[in-house]
């Protein structure tokens, strides 16, 4: 078993609705120490891929994305949901439903903060149909830019987001992937993964 998923089978709870609930860590409070240790597993997953920049979606993938964004010494970007006052830019829009919030969200980048040499590499919280995953990537191709890779720390395996997009060629990387989880017994499988030999953030990464 890895540290994450040492850490949802510890601190994570299950949810009515298929909802893995994490706030201790990772959705509202934040451990600072496992996002270190995923940046530093996403760096050794990912290695040997270009990456010029770092892309996630507001809120929860924030953290994870700014640690890796130091790892890598690229600019972070996270798309917005809500416009504001202040976002005068030309902007990319893309839409997303949400698995949480039952609603369809407007996302949306300033186009300042994509372009066509980008590599980037996406990262977000959790997976589950691939909605959010899909905007970032549209995003990605309205400013002719590449997706290098996908990180995601939670990947929920009975939901098809990980197959659609491993399917349309994407390099998906979740840390953890819950292969099944139940509500009244507060039990979950995850699938099996390679032995992680390098995810002590002190070592060295290279
Ligand atoms: P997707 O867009 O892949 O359908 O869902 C991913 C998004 O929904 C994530 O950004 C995350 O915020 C939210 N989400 C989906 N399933 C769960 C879950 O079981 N627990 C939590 N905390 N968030 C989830």
């Amino acid at each position: 078993m890895n540290f994450l998923e040492e850490k949802i089978l510890l601190e994570g709870s299950i949810k009515e609705g298929n909802i893995l609930k994490v706030d201790c860590f990772l959705n509202h409070q934040i451990d600072i120490d496992i996002m270190r240790q995923m940046a530093y597993e996403f760096k050794r997953r990912f290695r040997g891929v270009e990456v010029n920049k770092i892309l996630t979606i507001e809120a929860s993938g924030i953290a994870i994305a700014t640690l890796l964004g130091d790892l890598y010494d690229v600019p972070v970007v996270f798309a917005k949901k809500s416009v504001t006052a202040n976002s005068t830019d030309d902007k990319y829009m893309s839409q997303a439903y949400s698995f949480t919030h039952k609603k369809m969200n407007n996302v949306f980048i300033s186009k300042p903060y994509l372009n066509a040499t980008d590599r980037v590499l996406i990262v977000d919280d959790f997976l589950a149909d691939g909605q959010a995953a899909h905007a970032l990537i549209d995003l990605v191709h309205q400013a002719e830019a590449k997706v290098s890779g996908i990180g995601i720390a939670i990947e929920k395996g009975q939901q098809q987001g990980g197959r659609i997009l491993r399917d349309e060629g994407y390099h998906v990387e979740s840390i953890a992937i819950v292969e099944s989880m139940d509500w009244e017994t507060q039990t979950i499988k995850f699938r099996e993964q390679p032995v992680l030999p390098l995810s002590n953030p002190k070592l060295s990464i290279g």
